[in-house]
């Protein structure tokens, strides 16, 4: 297998991890970076290396009561900002974040372990939702009529005041992006957990919304893990809290926020399906699959992990194994995120191929000589069944498993029958049996002839099942309506002489 450990363009040469523009990640709270209370921090690595970049401040109930005090004192004026210039200190944003792609591309590379041009797209997608929120004024007004004679109702949407977002490792710019142009369009402060393993891209973004001219307190920043969550779940003053990242900890935190009496949406973890039909094409079905199941190194919650193969698709196969070959891994591929990471991948493929399933590409041999970064390389599993650990857990990883179906009720019935339900695409070139699926898969995004079936802005984002806990979705108009609560005004300025009871 090919190795490019660092893949960068010219404009990074000479810059490595050792460049450490932000050493200490500490909180960002009313305008000041400041230090954990206790003082703890966790060392923050590169994947790629796995050498540290610096350390992140751990967070406790202190720090996140003094980001969400630094939130409600800022709230009132943010609140009280008309509309349409709240919305100006976004369209700077959208200016200052173009103007350091690149710095932010490579932040994001070096903590996260993606590729420079996976990377840059996720940046890229952040800046689109960003341009969602600078939509939102002209999109959402409110509404208004005429009820009765001479009675009119309004309906305007308020903001609920302090808000709170936790993010996790995999989309360290973009995922904060889902929330945050929403968020603070509609009037409210926001306080935000960006997970523990890459706190950089949150670091930066803190300050490029302070130049934008965001005032100090509306957006804050508080690291650290399992007790900065909890404590997030717990605080009375926190209105509404969104979170992504895995099913186990989605479920936690739903639960948890919702004693606590606050509005709560909380995306998981996902096991993607993809059916594939003999009269697929091969051209777009051998380049799409595995582009789906290998892009971000499998780690995002739209790759596809499951491929349902039904009849004979022999020759499809053939033909993604080949494709799956020729990636270079540091080009084409990211690193994985930690080393427990790899361990735990390598168990699922060990554990497929010790039950019988037939390993048609192997990534477990994939480290680097010399080089302690983490990596695995795409990896390919023929003949998984449902009732084995690869076939129906979430495995986070490079990793596609293949079903062998006779029949596409068969595919159906397998993909209904996991507990997931983010994503689920058929690929075929026959319209009808594209119909036919996408109107009995069980996924709240789905796709016909396309991998990673994102719905990119306006429409929201968001799955079923345990891929999903709360109502509606996040980003597009729903993530508007998330951060905001209806107010219905009803008015009458003059008696009318022909009103009715209805008056
Ligand atoms: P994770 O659940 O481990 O962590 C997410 C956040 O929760 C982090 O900020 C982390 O600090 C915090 N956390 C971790 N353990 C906790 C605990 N025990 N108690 C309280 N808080 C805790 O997820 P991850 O590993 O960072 O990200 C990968 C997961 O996220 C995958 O399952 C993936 O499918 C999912 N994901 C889902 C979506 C979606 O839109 N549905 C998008 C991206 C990622």
């Amino acid at each position: 297998m090919n190795v490019s450990v660092d893949h960068y363009p010219p404009a990074f040469e000479g810059r490595d991890y050792e460049h450490r523009p932000y050493v200490d990640c500490k909180n960002w709270i009313g305008g000041r970076w400041e230090d954990a209370s206790q003082g703890r921090t966790l060392v923050v690595e590169n994947p790629r290396h796995g050498l540290p970049l610096g350390t992140v401040a751990l967070s406790g109930a202190e720090d996140v009561a003094q980001a969400v005090a630094a939130a409600k004192a800022a709230f009132p004026l943010w609140r009280a900002t008309p509309l349409k210039e709240r919305v100006q200190v976004l369209y700077r944003m959208k200016a200052l974040m173009e103007q350091h792609v690149e710095e932010l591309t490579w932040l994001l590379s070096h903590e996260n372990g993606k590729t420079y041009s996976e990377a840059k797209g996720s940046v890229l997608k952040g800046i689109e939702c960003l341009e969602m929120g600078i939509s939102l004024p002209n999109m959402v007004p409110g509404g208004q009529l005429d009820v009765s004679r001479g009675v009119n109702c309004e309906v305007t949407y308020e903001p609920l005041g302090v808000c709170a977002g936790i993010v996790p490792f995999n989309f360290p710019t973009m995922v904060p992006l889902w929330m945050l142009p929403q968020a603070l369009v509609a009037g409210n402060s926001f306080v935000l957990k960006p997970s523990e393993q890459v706190p950089y891209g949150s670091m930066k973004l803190a300050a490029l919304f302070r130049e934008a001219g965001l005032p100090d307190g509306v957006f804050n920043v508080v690291n650290g893990s399992r007790d900065a969550v909890e404590a997030l779940c717990d605080h009375p003053d926190i209105q509404a809290l969104a979170f992504v990242g895995s099913t186990r900890v989605a479920r936690i935190v739903y639960e948890r926020s919702a004693k606590s009496g606050k509005r709560v949406l909380c995306l998981g973890g996902a096991k993607n399906h993809l059916i594939v039909v003999p009269d697929a094409d091969l051209q777009l079905t051998s380049t799409n699959v595995p582009a789906s199941a290998f892009g971000c190194a499998g780690q995002r919650c739209m790759a596809a992990s499951v491929m349902l193969a039904v009849g004979d698709v022999d020759h499809i196969i053939d033909a993604m194994v080949e494709n799956a070959n020729a990636m270079t891994l540091g080009e084409h591929m990211g690193a994985i995120n930690l080393p427990e990471s790899v361990e735990r991948i390598t168990r699922y493929i060990t554990d497929a191929e010790a039950r019988g399933a037939k390993i048609l590409v192997d990534g477990r041999q994939a480290a680097v000589d010399g080089n302690p970064g983490h990596w695995i390389g795409p990896t390919i599993i023929d003949h998984v069944t449902k009732d084995m650990p690869a076939g129906s857990e979430e495995i986070f990883g490079p990793v596609l498993s293949i079903v062998r179906l006779d029949t596409v009720d068969e595919a159906i019935a397998h993909e209904n029958g996991s507990a997931y339900g983010n994503a689920a695409a058929v690929f075929t070139t026959n319209g009808g049996t594209a119909r036919y699926v996408m109107e009995r898969v069980s996924a709240g995004m789905c796709g016909v002839n396309i991998g990673v079936p994102v719905p990119r802005e306006p429409f929201a984002f968001g799955g079923w099942n345990d891929s999903k806990f709360g109502h509606g979705d996040l980003t597009g108009f729903d993530g508007y309506r998330f951060w905001t609560r209806p107010r219905k005004t009803t008015t009458k300025w003059a008696e009318q002489t022909d009103q009715t009871w209805m008056g």
